[in-house]
């Protein structure tokens, strides 16, 4: 086994598998509290893929506090409201205040970006870091938990490497190979839906036939019984994310570029006239098959593995939570490992045990908002009555146990 990464005490050092949202939050969060962090990505050059992200305040109050929103700032947009439509007759059924209104209330702001200015905003901070080293094209295969730590196994350009510390952090995504060491390989399932994406340049055909049925500077959702499209601005507003969610069969094993979109037209039959010109002028669009796993499953080995994000919890995107659940547990973890850095066991059962509820509660929020938004006949008709009655200032608090929570704070506090 090589010596410890860094050369520090053991007890200090953590290495990270997987430098998308979740790994890289971890690596900034984890340096942020004296760790020494070796970052390994398989990949052997970070690419721009993805495409919008709503970070919402319980999100961007970490980003800010780990000197993130700085440079994500300028490439986002701040919007002015959530919007919820009728995509039938594209009535406005309810409208949640943001912009002032969310950094007030929520202590943080709401913003929507392109994931890839994310990564570009984490990644300069991360090369900031004296504390992180970020290695490309070294996938981590396996791991070995021992009385002393942690013995992590690399292939880095097909060579063989062993790393020693006290923690890996396993922020390998949906299909994480790292999972496998906690739990049975079947934790992650296709959900039935598929989520369509198309970025659309400011002022192009598509975007001027969305700019008569929404305001470019909202989040739109147009909710009907065989799909929900969101429509929100990124780039600094030269851009505008659309992601159209279907039902049906799995058309891709992964995401698909230049799809063809006769299931997507098929599944918009029912949306107002103006709706539907816009998707058919949008594209090239790419499918992704949502998968979720079962947040139910463990998630942390005592010996020192812990599994964050996508590798934990994937989720559906109904509650636009996936990306900002990742960044609270890398938050979370990091703040209870630097309690008591030479006992990780207590610190990872304590991670479980804070996360579990909360977890459960945005998955639950998720299966809400699939249901109604997705709701027919009598059933779409009582929710658009009980959104059209409900006061602005309802629908906000309704949010604020998501939006208003401080995921470091139990660590915080103490
Ligand atoms: C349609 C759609 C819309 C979404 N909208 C939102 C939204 O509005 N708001 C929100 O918060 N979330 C949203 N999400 C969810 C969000 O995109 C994901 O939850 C988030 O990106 C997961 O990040 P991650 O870092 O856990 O995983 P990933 O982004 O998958 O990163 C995993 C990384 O690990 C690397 N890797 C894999 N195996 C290894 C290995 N063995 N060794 C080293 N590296 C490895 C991979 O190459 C990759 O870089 C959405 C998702 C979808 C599909």
């Amino acid at each position: 086994m090589s010596a410890a990464p860094g050369g520090g005490a053991p007890s200090r050092q953590v290495v990270v598998a997987g430098a998308g949202i979740a790994g890289l939050t971890a690596a900034l969060a984890f340096a942020a509290r004296g760790f020494s962090v070796q970052l390994y990505e398989r990949a052997p050059a970070l690419e721009e893929v993805g495409a919008g992200l709503q970070l919402s305040p319980n999100a961007t109050r970490i980003l800010r506090r780990l000197g993130v929103l700085d440079a994500l700032v300028p490439a986002a947009v701040e919007p002015e409201a959530i919007l919820l439509k009728r995509a039938s007759s594209l009535a406005t059924l309810a409208r949640v205040p943001l912009g002032p209104a969310a950094e007030r209330r929520w202590g943080a702001p709401y913003l929507v970006a392109h994931r890839a200015d994310l990564q570009s905003a984490l990644l300069a901070r991360v090369a900031r870091d004296p504390d992180i080293r970020l290695v490309l094209g070294a996938a981590v295969r396996d791991v070995a938990c021992h009385a002393r730590g942690v013995t992590v196994s690399l292939d880095h350009g097909g060579a063989v490497k062993e790393v020693g510390c006290r923690l890996l952090v396993a922020a390998d995504g949906v299909w994480s190979e790292l999972a496998r060491r906690i739990r049975p390989p079947v934790a992650c399932r296709f959900t039935g839906y598929t989520a369509w994406r198309a970025m659309l340049p400011a002022g192009g055909a598509a975007d001027r036939a969305l700019a008569g049925i929404r305001p470019a500077d909202a989040v739109a959702a147009f909710l009907h019984r065989d799909f929900h499209l969101v429509a929100y601005p990124v780039r600094a507003g030269a851009a505008t994310n659309l992601v159209a969610v279907t039902r049906g069969a799995q058309l891709s094993s992964q995401w698909a570029n230049r799809m063809e979109t006769a299931p997507l037209l098929a599944a918009l039959a029912g949306a107002a006239e103006p709706l539907r010109r816009a998707v058919a002028a949008a594209g090239p669009w790419t499918a992704w098959p949502l998968f979720e796993s079962d947040w139910r499953q463990p998630w942390t080995e005592p010996g020192g593995l812990a599994l964050i994000g996508d590798a934990a919890h994937a989720m559906t995107p109904f509650a636009a939570q996936g990306a900002a659940m990742a960044i609270e547990d890398a938050a979370l973890l990091a703040a209870l490992v630097a309690e008591s850095p030479d006992a990780v066991a207590p610190a990872l059962a304590r991670f479980e045990a804070l996360r579990r509820p909360r977890l459960r509660r945005v998955v639950g929020r998720g299966a809400f908002n699939r249901f109604t938004w997705h709701a027919a006949g009598p059933i779409a008709l009582g929710r658009d009555l009980v959104l059209r009655a409900m006061p602005a200032a309802r629908l906000a608090a309704d949010l604020d146990w998501l939006y208003g929570d401080d995921a470091t704070a139990p660590a915080d506090r103490r």
